[in-house]
């Protein structure tokens, strides 16, 4: 079964996502993808990656992705989140990573554990 990813990141942290995303870009092509709105349009329009669009993160895509989750759609999140900038939808944002804690699901929150999911993730499937 091929892994299911959600990718999610802050305004402050797309170009961040795109790099990530743009190192992985071979294994996640081999994934099923969901994001919220903005994230998922860049990660198609720059990197070329088949993803599903959810609402964007203040317009409920957070809580869409969660709803996957909770359903058991969903192996992990990438969740770039910026600590630096208020945002209006945190509590979506603390329900979705909540979700992840309560159904045991890894979720990265920056760059260096988005790395260390992703390569695991990579090997895992290279491996099965
Ligand atoms: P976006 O949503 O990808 O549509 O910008 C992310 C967020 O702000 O939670």
């Amino acid at each position: 079964m091929k892994t299911r990813i959600a990718l999610i990141a802050h305004d402050k942290k797309k170009d961040d996502m795109i790099a990530v995303a743009g190192e992985y870009a071979a294994f996640l092509k081999t994934c099923d993808l969901v994001a919220t709105g903005t994230t998922g349009g860049r990660l198609i329009d720059e990197l070329g990656l088949t993803v599903t669009r959810k609402h964007s993160g203040p317009f409920g895509g957070d809580l869409q992705i969660g709803a996957l989750l909770v359903e058991g759609q969903i192996d992990c999140v990438i969740f770039l989140r910026d600590p630096m900038t208020p945002q209006p939808h945190e509590p979506d944002i603390n329900a979705l990573v909540r979700a992840c804690d309560v159904h045991n699901i890894p979720c990265a929150t920056n760059v260096t554990s988005a790395h260390l999911v992703l390569s695991q993730l990579r090997l895992r499937a290279a491996q099965a």
